[in-house]
């Protein structure tokens, strides 16, 4: 394993993204085979399950720090099997897990960011995002749902808001699920065959996917224009689920560890308090 997996995946601030360079059946910083990488998930998930409760823990003395996690790609890329993966590690009390849809008629009327802002976690939680505020340039972009002069504002004013937002404690971590469009028609129809699947499909899905180039631009140009410092894309390659989960997982442990959240000592004196329950 790396020392630190987040180098391997980052996408630089400013620089070009060409996604074709990157294949999405790739595995960067492993090199085993996928039974020692669903071990090595397993392994940290005890050191995840700590440091979130530290986290949480540390909040109750106004520690302000909250982490989030914010999954986009493709159809099929596999958000939903993250978001499924990543909660078994920890405390479901301690998450705020949200999958956006098309914005109601009420969200519609507010800033597009408002929705979003709402749905952050509170001090000490980790929030979990199945699509974001970035479908704000991608699926608004690619369907002409607002007009250019509108959506070409939304990269620095989500850059503004995300770097006000790390200014006051959220780790944000940003990760693209980098699936190849051959996987993605394996995956699809794989929800055609199974009749317990055929509610996830739905037949816009092959209108989307016939948008594929549109989506690629409109992704390059989110990794291109909103990996800050503040808040960095990864770029995950997402056609094996093993990968995707093992990347995940040591990206979300890399920065709980950075943050390195401490047990607040108590607001009493535990001696005292012991002696006045043994005479209570
Ligand atoms: P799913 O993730 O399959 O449940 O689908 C959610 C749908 O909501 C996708 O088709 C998204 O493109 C769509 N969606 C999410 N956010 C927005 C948005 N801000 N504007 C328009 N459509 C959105
Ligand atoms: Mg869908």
């Amino acid at each position: 394993m790396p020392s630190d997996v987040r180098d391997l995946l980052a996408v630089q601030p400013g620089h070009r993204v060409k996604l074709s360079d990157h294949p999405a059946d790739a595995t960067p910083g492993f090199d085993g085979k996928k039974r020692q990488a669903v071990q090595e998930v397993a392994d940290i998930g005890r050191e995840l399950a700590d440091l979130q409760e530290r986290l949480y823990a540390a909040a109750s003395e106004g520690d302000r720090r909250r982490v989030v996690l914010v999954l986009q790609g493709m159809d099929t890329s596999g958000k939903g099997g993250t978001v499924k993966h990543v909660i078994s590690h920890f405390n479901p009390a301690g998450c705020r897990i949200r999958a956006f849809k098309a914005p109601t008629d009420e969200e519609k009327r507010q800033h597009f960011l408002w929705r979003v802002d709402r749905a952050l976690p509170q001090s000490g939680e980790i929030g979990i995002f199945d699509r974001s505020h970035y479908e704000d340039v991608l699926v608004v972009r690619v369907h002409d749902l607002v007009p250019e002069a509108v959506w070409s504002r939304r990269y620095e004013q989500i850059n503004a808001w995300e770097r006000i937002l790390a200014e006051d404690g959220v780790t944000w971590v940003k990760v693209f699920l980098h699936i190849s469009r051959d996987e993605q028609r394996e995956r699809l129809l794989a929800r055609l065959d199974r009749p317990d699947k055929h509610w996830k499909f739905s037949p816009n899905d092959v209108r989307e996917r016939e948008l594929w180039p549109d989506y690629r631009k409109a992704y390059t140009a989110v990794l291109e224009r909103c990996s800050t410092e503040a808040a960095p894309w990864y770029l995950v390659p997402a056609d094996r689920k093993w990968y995707r989960n093992w990347a995940v997982s040591q990206l979300l442990l890399a920065h709980l560890r950075d943050l390195d959240p401490r047990y607040p000592p108590g607001a009493y004196d535990p001696a005292e308090a012991r002696a006045a329950l043994l005479r209570a």
